[in-house]
Formats: C-alpha cells, sequence, structure tokens
C-alpha cells in the first residue's frame, strides 16, 4: 500500500532576513527548517497519517519505548545546491534501502522505501529557499523512525512514527579543512559480531560517546574502533568509515562484515578512486599495518569519510604512550583529490556518470 502525503505548508515561516543571515552562516544540525514531514505506524493501520507541516516540537509520553528501549533508527543525506540553482539530493535511494534494513535489525516497522525519498523530495520542495549555496554548503536532511508505543514491557513496539526535519549545514568540522587526530580506543568497542553496528541506531552512537570523550581527554578529536574479539582489525570511527592510502597508491577500507556500518560515502569513493586508476582493497585491515607502515612509508595517508563531513583527512593516530602519523600529517594529494572528484558530482561541476544526482527543483 503506498504512502499518501497530505501538504500542509506553515502559516508562520521565518522571515528572509533571518533566514539570510542563518544561511551565511549554517554550522551543523543547529537550526531546522520550517518544516518537517511525519507519518505514523501502527501494527492494526500500517503506516497512515503521513503529512508535511510546520516544524514543531511532538509531546511524548513518558513510558514511550523509545526513552527506555532506545528502539530508534535514523539517516543522514544532504540536498546539494547545482549550477543554474535546482536543488538535487544525492543517492536518495541508498539511505531509504539502509533505513528499512536499520528498521528490521531494531524490529521497527519498514518505512516504505519510495515513501523515504517522496518526503526527501517534498521538504527539500517547501524549505527550497533553506539549501543554502556556497562551497561546502548544503542541506543536510535526517529522516528518523522510532518507537511511540506507551509502556514499559520489553517487545517490539506497536506503534512507531517515522520524522523528517532539516538543517541547513556549512562544513561539519569547522573553520579550514585541517586533519583529524584520532584516540585508538583501547577498552570500548563500536560492535560486535551478530549486534547492531551494521544498522544505524540511536544506540551505537550512545554507545561510543565515552570513548569519544576520553578522545578528547586524550586531545585528539575522534575514537577510531578496533574489533571486538580479537582487538587488531581496524573497524571505523564513531560515525564515519575509514580509508588507507598504501605507497603505490592502492587504497585499503575494512570489509563489510556486519560491524560497520556500510556508508554510502564509503561506496561512492570506492567507484571513484577505481575510475581514477586506484586499486581498492575492502579487506580486514589490522591496526598494526598502520602503525608500522607509517613509520616505513607503506601507509602514506589515512582519512575518514561519511555524508556530514564528506572526506576528512587524518593526521595522527594516537594511542597510550604512542603516536604514528602517515605522510606529513598534512591533507594528502589522494585524498584531496578524491574530496574534489566527490564534492564536484555532489555540487554538479561534473558530469553525473553513475546516476547518483536525484534531481528535485
Ligand atoms: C552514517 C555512518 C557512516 C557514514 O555513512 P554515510 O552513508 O557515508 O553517511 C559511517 N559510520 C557510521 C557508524 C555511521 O553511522
Amino acid at each position: 500500500m503506498s504512502v499518501k502525503f497530505a501538504v500542509q505548508p506553515s502559516v508562520s515561516l521565518v522571515d528572509a532576513e533571518a533566514r539570510a543571515e542563518i544561511l551565511a552562516n549554517p554550522a551543523f544540525g543547529r537550526v531546522f527548517t520550517d518544516h518537517m514531514v511525519c507519518a505514523s505506524w501502527t501494527a492494526a493501520d500500517g503506516w497512515h497519517d503521513a503529512r508535511l507541516t510546520g516544524y514543531a516540537p511532538v509531546s511524548i509520553d513518558p513510558a514511550s519505548v523509545v526513552l527506555h528501549y532506545g528502539q530508534t533508527v535514523f539517516e543522514g543525506l544532504k540536498a546539494y545546491r547545482q549550477p543554474g540553482g535546482g536543488v538535487s539530493l544525492f543517492r536518495p535511494e541508498r539511505n531509504a534501502a539502509r533505513m528499512a534494513a536499520s528498521c528490521h535489525r531494531l524490529a521497527l516497522p519498514e518505512f516504505p522505501e519510495d515513501a523515504f525519498v517522496e518526503a526527501c523530495e517534498l521538504l527539500v520542495i517547501q524549505d527550497q529557499a533553506w539549501v543554502p549555496g556556497g562551497e561546502g554548503a548544503s542541506l543536510y536532511l535526517r529522516p528518523f523512525v522510532w518507537a511511540t508505543e506507551v509502556g514499559l514491557g520489553v517487545r517490539p513496539s506497536e506503534s512507531a512514527l517515522f520524522q523528517l526535519i532539516a538543517s541547513p549545514s556549512g562544513n561539519y568540522f569547522s573553520g579550514p579543512l585541517r586533519p583529524v587526530s584520532l584516540w585508538l580506543s583501547q577498552e570500548y568497542v563500536r560492535a560486535a559480531p551478530g549486534g547492531t553496528g551494521a544498522a544505524k541506531c540511536g544506540g551505537n552512537y550512545a554507545a561510543s560517546l565515552v570513548a569519544q570523550q576520553e578522545a578528547i581527554e586524550n586531545g585528539c578529536d575522534q575514537v577510531v574502533f578496533l574489533d571486538a574479539v580479537e582487538h587488531r582489525w581496524l573497524e571505523e570511527l564513531g560515525g564515519m568509515n575509514i580509508f588507507l592510502v598504501l605507497d603505490d597508491g592502492t587504497l585499503v577500507t575494512p570489509e563489510v562484515s556486519g560491524t560497520i556500518l556500510e556508508g554510502i560515502t564509503r561506496d561512492s569513493i570506492i567507484t571513484l578512486a577505481r575510475e581514477l586508476g586506484h586499486a581498492v582493497e575492502e579487506r580486514k585491515v589490522d591496526v598494526d599495518e598502520w602503525r608500522k607502515g607509517a613509520v616505513d612509508g607503506h601507509v602514506v595517508e589515512a582519512f575518514a569519510c561519511g555524508t556530514a563531513a564528506v572526506i576528512t583527512p587524518i593526521g595522527a593516530l594516537r594511542w597510550p604512550g604512542g603516536e604514528a602519523v602517515a605522510g606529513t600529517g598534512e591533507p594528502g594529494t589522494v585524498t584531496m583529490k578524491l574530496r574534489e572528484a566527490l564534492m564536484d558530482v555532489q555540487y554538479g561541476r561534473t558530469p553525473d556518470t553513475h546516476g547518483w544526482m536525484h534531481k528535485v527543483v
């Protein structure tokens, strides 16, 4: 059964002057647009009451399942201003499919993939004035599904809400592009075999925060996790995938094994890198390959990737009592070339030969 959206635009919009001020310096995820999209689900009626309305708080019963048992998933994708003034989404159908998979893992109802894309289109059309122009700027879309049933029994919620909100965004890490330093977590893991590591669920982030705090306390920007079993294989950052560049130009990235989140940026980079003549290996990556390789010149660059920050160069990798820096520690040439190639597609500066761009307006 297809989901039909009612469109009920808000009558009180942020005025153009205030919006222009926000768009001039949008930061990340702090200000939201005039509208949102919602759809309700119950076990009895399926998805219903889908609507675009003014952005507004939701009132929530303190006994809602999501507050106690964390039954919730989310997505993140961006709308990019195109040359000539149009707006396009980047690979939204991949986010739609991934959210359905995440819902499945969290025993939430799957939001239909075509309805997901339609919801994104509706919000971008309605709030197109909120899509910033300028280098590195975009409108970040945040779809999510959460368990609304009231009651403390531990079982899948029999009701849920899909919501979509949007936030104008500048560069994720503020200021000029600088390499991030990583803290190699000794004590904590992000995901274990059979767990929820491959799902984009709130709980994964909750579980990573104390390790992220530890990274900051140790003077690093981000935490990097190893596998839960041998504590030896690279997995990913709290919210980004990771690549190493070897001295012969080969890219290596941890293989998709059920404990990393399969990033759409990761997938796009693999495609672009191969087209640019790089070999790409998806395999297990021993953290010592990085530690030793940074010293003997085998590993020349490292970078992290995800929708929010695109491609971020990695400078130092640190652990208690040690540090490794691949290459010069400055953004590497392969890293920057791939970043440019991906952003050229997203901002419509180069032909979209993969059908990745989804034109909205
Ligand atoms: C969202 C996310 C990523 C990046 O995925 P993209 O589709 O590239 O944005 C990587 N790791 C984790 C844990 C994530 O939640």
